[in-house]
């Protein structure tokens, strides 16, 4: 049976890099919206170029366009053994589509973890990050020079980090996507780690809370 991992938390939370962290450990991909909707962009593919001033405004794009992206990533042989997703669902009505997705895949129990962070530290974060242009992980808040740790590529500002879009996005967040927790809360999967921590104390919990989960017996979902 896959792992099958769904990231949740806030923008800002560090769901981003744990979901990398947690899939380069166990051998499954990190599928995240956001990423794919920027390479699309990037490649000047139609559907993203359309969603791009809702990308850059802090909105969400449509739930057809995003439920389609993710079903297909979702077929691709490497998600078969489990997968991690970031940013992904952020609506109830995402969150039915992915049950429905992963019940016809017949791809097992899914596993949610909320990485919860209070709002003000999120604004402070978010307005200091830094992601690397080629692997897409944000740079450790430490890192002073403008190249990535981990492979070297450029650190720059995201487009929609600045503090109007991040407010914008947060409010998003409370309006659109904190039902989906409700939504898997009574789940025996669901778990919620405290995200305000130091990154490797969130790492070693988040672990044993997937691990934990993964456990939960078929017969009790
Ligand atoms: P992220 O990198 O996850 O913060 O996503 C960046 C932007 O892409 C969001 O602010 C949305 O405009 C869009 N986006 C990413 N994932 C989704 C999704 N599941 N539903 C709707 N819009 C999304």
């Amino acid at each position: 049976m896959g792992l099958n991992v769904i990231m949740m938390g806030p923008p800002g939370a560090g769901k981003g890099t744990q979901a990398a962290r947690f899939a380069d450990g166990r051998g499954v991909p990190k599928i995240s919206t956001g990423d794919i909707l920027r390479e699309m962009a990037r490649d000047g593919h139609p559907t993203a170029v359309d969603a791009k001033a809702r990308i850059d405004s802090g909105e969400l794009v449509d739930d057809a366009t995003m439920i389609e992206i993710v079903r297909e990533r979702l077929m691709r042989p490497d998600a078969q053994r489990g997968f991690v997703l970031d940013g992904f669902p952020r609506t109830v009505a995402q969150a039915e589509a992915l049950d429905r997705i992963v019940d016809e895949r017949k791809q097992g129990p899914l596993i949610v973890v909320d990485v919860a962070v209070p709002e003000e530290e999120l604004v402070r974060r978010l307005a200091m990050r830094r992601i690397c242009v080629a692997c897409g992980v944000d740079a450790d808040p430490s890192v002073v020079g403008d190249r990535c740790a981990k492979c070297g590529g450029a650190l720059e500002q995201r487009s929609d980090d600045n503090e109007a879009v991040v407010r914008e996005r947060l409010s998003v967040y409370r309006r659109s996507t904190k039902p989906v927790l409700e939504f898997y809360r009574k789940r025996p999967t669901f778990r919620v780690v405290n995200g305000a921590q130091p990154r490797e104390q969130v790492a070693r919990e988040l672990d044993a809370m997937i691990d934990d989960a993964a456990s939960v017996k078929a017969e009790s979902l």
